[in-house]
């Protein structure tokens, strides 16, 4: 028998999820299924416990449940109490185990799959949402030079700083607040390309060559991409790689092994193109 595995989402159709984790078994020999899962916006716990009572081993979670799958846990790896919401649930004996793979999954993108290392750069996080939030604290941890997040609502930019207070000083404002910074990094956390608008990016924003990074990812160029191409960044990447490694992070616990995302990232990136 496989063991069992589900993202739960609503909605859930178009996940990548069972597609990234199908590559992963069959890359590492593990015998496993894993399917994507529609929970009812209203039943979403019971459709995790009654996953659970059926033999389910873990789950990924994703829009719109990543809170509410924080409070059912019944432990909590420390990134998912920073985060405040889980994206990987393991069931065991004792409960329900929330973890958050996002962070770790945006640093190795960033660092191992792009080659950009954080550590003594000046780095800023746009958006100040459930993602930003789990990236702060392994944007902390990668010890760059300075981190400052903007978001439109600044006082939930304030609160998200304040939150990792004893990790590392984050400058927190609005966006204007940028004009001029410079940044070695640019992270896109906001949801504004969902709804086709472009952000309020301030001159000056970009040093040369910097990176432009858009957790959001598409067939092709985000609106961010192109806006920060506009404006001088030196290179710009969506969040697909983020997706997988954020995956891999997930297969690690689950697993206890670690796969090859290089291959399955290009595969993933074809059939996007293709779709
Ligand atoms: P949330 O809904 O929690 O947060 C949305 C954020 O976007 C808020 O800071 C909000 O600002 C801001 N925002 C929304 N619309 C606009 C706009 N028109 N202009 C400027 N700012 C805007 O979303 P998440 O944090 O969950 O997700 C954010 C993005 O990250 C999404 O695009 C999502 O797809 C992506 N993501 C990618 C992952 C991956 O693996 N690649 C994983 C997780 C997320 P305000 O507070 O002022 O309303």
């Amino acid at each position: 028998m496989s063991d069992r595995y589900c993202v739960f989402g609503n909605p859930i159709g178009h996940s990548k999820s069972p597609a990234i984790h199908a590559r992963f078994a069959a890359q590492t020999g593990q015998n496993l299924l894993y399917e994507a899962r529609l929970a009812p916006l209203d039943g979403f716990a019971t459709a995790v416990r009654e996953f659970a009572a059926a033999g389910g081993k873990g789950a990924n979670v994703t829009v719109p449940f990543k809170e509410e799958a924080f409070r059912l846990c019944d432990r909590l790896s420390d990134r998912a109490r920073r985060a405040g919401a889980v994206n990987t649930l393991q069931f065991g004996e004792d409960g329900v185990l929330g973890d958050n793979t996002d962070g770790a999954g945006l640093l190795r993108d960033i660092e191992h799959n792009l080659g950009v290392k954080l550590e003594g750069k000046r780095v800023a996080l746009l958006g100040a949402g459930g993602a930003a939030r789990g990236a702060l604290a392994p944007l902390l941890a990668a010890r760059p030079q300075s981190l400052a997040i903007a978001n439109i609502t600044v006082a939930k930019a304030e609160e998200l700083a304040a939150g990792v207070a004893d990790l590392g000083a984050v400058a927190a404002g609005g966006f204007a607040e940028l004009a001029g910074g410079r940044f070695d990094v640019v992270i896109n956390a906001t949801s504004a390309s969902l709804s086709g608008d472009t952000l309020p990016l301030p001159e000056g924003l970009f040093a040369p060559g910097a990176l432009a990074y858009d957790m959001m990812y598409g067939p092709g160029e985000t609106l961010f991409m192109e806006q920060a191409r506009q404006l001088g960044a030196g290179r710009c990447a969506d969040g697909l790689g983020m997706l997988v490694e954020q995956a891999a992070e997930a297969f690690v616990l689950w697993r206890g092994v670690r796969p090859q995302t290089a291959t399955v990232l290009a595969e993933l990136r074809a059939l996007l193109a293709a779709a």
